[in-house]
């Protein structure tokens, strides 16, 4: 159980050197209590402090990474119930159930689909992340040759070995060890032999039960047993059974520190209904999951989880914006078009996006409003004429471009009278609206 502030105090020097940051050891004890600090903030704690302080000092929800190399995707670490609380760290990992039993030439579809599902949105790559190989022809020496095939052909993915016969668990994850798969199969019935093996070749594991008591309990005897990184799977199939669930682990390790569900959640979506799975996926992603398991891999429903997960995993404390600057689309010349908008991200991502498809290049200059989008920044007055026009001439564009035209988003139409006012010899040309209509406006000009 979690130390009390008094009892860890009790363990530190007690000198108030101050070297923590803390006035006092007290008031340090109190932050480490509340996994507020790290106990390495102490640098004159002893050795024996240490040891005893390590549970208290440990994060709520333990960390690693599912996977190895540049796509490895790191679980657990939050630290909050709300994301408005302080943000989300670690995004979940969507895996892709593949069976066993299917042809080799189905296996290496399916593994190159994860491949290729990597799409760039806001900025950000995303992909599924992980194959599941589902351990469903009941036969080791099958089972093995699939994970090898899969793991061969999905050479970026994360793995998950969904198998509870320890045979066929054994044998796949000693082939393909390297990788670090997750290991799906640990229950109450196997808990020794699936402990065993994770320690083994050193790769983490999944606690399967039916409940978070029964739940606890396992993962209390796998610890036991040895093995620190561990995924909790509660058995919660539906949206409720998963709110509920993952709710009261994630209270549980964060309220009160309780060290049997501090770990990264998995949950399965998989359902026959991909709309269905869609939704069920979502709620997992919203309520606190680690690893979420679909039946399929289909574009539109890759865009609408990896949507709901970034947007979640963003920090709300810091407005998505990209650098103020005049970036080149193409390889603009003097002649080519110059227009404008805010440094919010996802304006920037649009229009820069829908230039690209115009193929005419383009300069378009981006002013810092702040984060803000278009409207918003212009109804804040962020992105007035008056600042526009200092940005323009600040910006020394006029050296680069032979024309004196600035192109300003549709939706600030209203700004052209003061601009060409402000901005002496301009030519303030109103764009389109929306970013949509961008390839076409700039296509016209062009011809
Ligand atoms: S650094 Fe350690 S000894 Fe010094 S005030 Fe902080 S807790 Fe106390």
């Amino acid at each position: 159980m979690a130390l009390t502030g008094v009892q860890i105090f009790k363990l530190l020097p007690k000198t108030n050197c101050k070297k923590c940051g803390f006035p006092t050891c007290l008031a340090f004890a109190m932050a480490l209590a509340q996994n507020k600090v790290e106990l390495a903030k102490c640098p004159d704690v002893s050795e024996e402090a240490k040891k005893t302080l390590g549970e208290a000092s440990a994060p709520p929800i333990r960390t690693f990474n599912l996977g190895v190399g540049e796509k490895a995707v790191k679980m657990g670490g939050e630290t909050v119930m709300f994301r408005h609380d302080k943000k989300f760290f670690n995004p979940c990992a969507l895996a892709v159930n593949i069976k066993d039993n299917l042809s080799d030439d189905e296996l290496a579809q399916k593994a190159s689909e994860v491949a290729a599902s990597e799409m760039t949105r806001v900025g950000q790559k995303l992909r599924i992340d992980a194959v599941s190989i589902e351990y469903a022809s009941g036969n080791a020496a099958q089972y093995e040759k699939a994970v090898k095939l899969v793991a061969d052909k999905a050479t970026d993915a994360a793995i998950i070995l969904n198998c509870k016969d320890t045979a066929a668990a054994g044998a796949a994850v000693k082939a393909i060890a390297a990788r670090k798969p997750l290991l799906y199969g640990a229950v109450n019935e196997n808990a020794e032999a699936m402990a065993s093996i994770a320690k083994t070749n050193g790769v983490p594991l999944c606690a399967g039960a039916q409940g978070l008591e029964a739940l606890s309990v396992l993962t209390e005897k796998l610890q036991g047993l040895g093995v620190s990184d561990l995924v909790l799977d509660s058995g919660a199939k539906t949206a409720k059974e998963i709110i509920d669930h993952n709710t009261q682990i994630r209270r549980s390790a964060l309220k009160k520190n309780f060290k049997p569900l501090g770990f990264p959640i998995l949950n399965s979506a998989i359902r026959d209904d991909s709309i269905f799975e869609a939704s069920i996926a979502v709620v997992a992603i919203a309520k606190y999951a680690s690893i979420v398991i679909l039946s399929s891999i289909e574009k539109w429903k890759n865009l609408a989880l990896f949507t709901a997960r970034q947007n979640l995993y963003t920090d709300p404390q810091v407005p998505m914006q990209v650098e103020q600057k005049i970036y080149k689309i193409g390889e603009p010349t003097a002649a080519s078009p110059l227009m404008i908008t805010t440094n919010f991200s996802l304006t920037y991502f649009i229009v820069s996006g829908e230039v690209e498809n115009s193929k005419v290049p383009s300069r378009l200059a981006v002013m810092d409003s702040e984060g803000l989008s278009v409207l918003t920044a212009w109804a804040a007055g962020k992105f007035t004429a008056a600042k526009i026009a200092q940005f323009i001439k600040e910006s020394g564009i006029e050296n680069e471009i032979r024309h004196k035209e600035l192109i300003i988003p549709g939706q600030v139409a209203i700004l052209s009278g003061a601009l060409e006012d402000k901005l002496e010899g301009w030519k303030i040309t109103v764009g389109p609206r929306e970013a949509n209509a961008i390839p076409t406006f700039l296509k016209s000009r062009a011809s």
